[in-house]
């Protein structure tokens, strides 16, 4: 089977796994891809847990990955604001990824006049406390970045708020809008695409979020493949209007995407 792309982005949560458990074929896909040197980076938008702990579970799940796979938006956040100059922020992220975050002067005291407030999930611990410390921060001229803006995730118990209803709320609050740094952010796939080498319409990004994953590597000019697994919705996908490029079952269809020899 020919190649249709040569370089790949794999999302992680809802197509490798789900919560501790790799998703049916996904091991045995990543091996395909591996033996045969796809060049590949794994693409997240997880904030909840640094790259370390990212790392650690793929691993104990049977995937042969390293930390520096992976592209995560701590990562494009110390990027950004390397590049604006800042230098005094607020975190309102896990106390996990501050390891992520650790180039940055990070700001404890809420609502201190920051250079910039950097929002990750935190899930239960997206208190009024905090969230008002951010906005009263925002409300001192502080640049609002997001981590990402996800809406929701697939946990194994069901679906739960993910990072970007805060991200909302905050906007709405302080009138402002966030730079979002992780998926779908356009400078987030061009960076990945350029780590890789490859052009962006040489490179498929395969996800389970329509639009984070899909739309966002479409408007980058990369392929998007949506997969059935994870938060996949089929009517969401219906009511759309975003059209992945291919729809597939789940990451076990990925190798013959790129040339090597189908499971079936
Ligand atoms: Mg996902």
């Amino acid at each position: 089977m020919s190649a249709q792309w040569d370089g790949l982005l794999l999302d992680i949560d809802g197509v490798l796994h789900v919560g501790d458990e790799a998703l049916p074929g996904a091991v045995e896909a990543m091996r395909a891809l591996q033996a045969a040197k796809i060049p590949m980076r794994l693409a997240t938008n997880t904030t909840s847990r640094p790259r370390a702990a990212i790392t650690d579970r793929l691993q104990r799940l049977g995937f042969d990955v390293e930390e520096t796979d992976i592209l995560s938006p701590a990562q494009m956040a110390v990027r950004l604001c390397r590049e604006r100059g800042y230098e005094r922020v607020a975190l309102i992220t896990a106390h996990a990824l501050k390891q992520d975050l650790a180039e940055l002067e990070a700001v404890v005291s809420p609502g201190s006049a920051v250079d910039a407030v950097i929002v990750g999930d935190l899930g239960p611990g997206f208190s009024y406390g905090v969230l008002n410390g951010a906005f009263r921060s925002l409300l001192r001229g502080a640049d609002l970045i997001a981590l990402q803006r996800n809406r929701y995730w697939r946990r194994p118990e069901g679906l739960a708020l993910d990072c970007g209803p805060f991200i909302a709320a905050l906007e709405y609050a302080s009138d402002r809008k966030a730079t979002v740094v992780g998926k779908p952010s356009a400078d987030y796939f061009l960076a990945a695409v350029d780590e890789l080498g490859l052009a962006p319409d040489r490179v498929a990004m395969v996800g389970d979020d329509l639009e984070a994953d899909i739309g966002g590597a479409i408007d980058a000019g990369l392929a998007g493949v949506l997969v059935q697994t994870g938060k996949f919705r089929a009517h969401e996908l219906e009511e759309s209007s975003i059209e992945p490029t291919l729809l597939i079952e789940s990451l076990a269809d990925v190798p013959s995407l790129v040339g090597l020899t189908s499971r079936r």
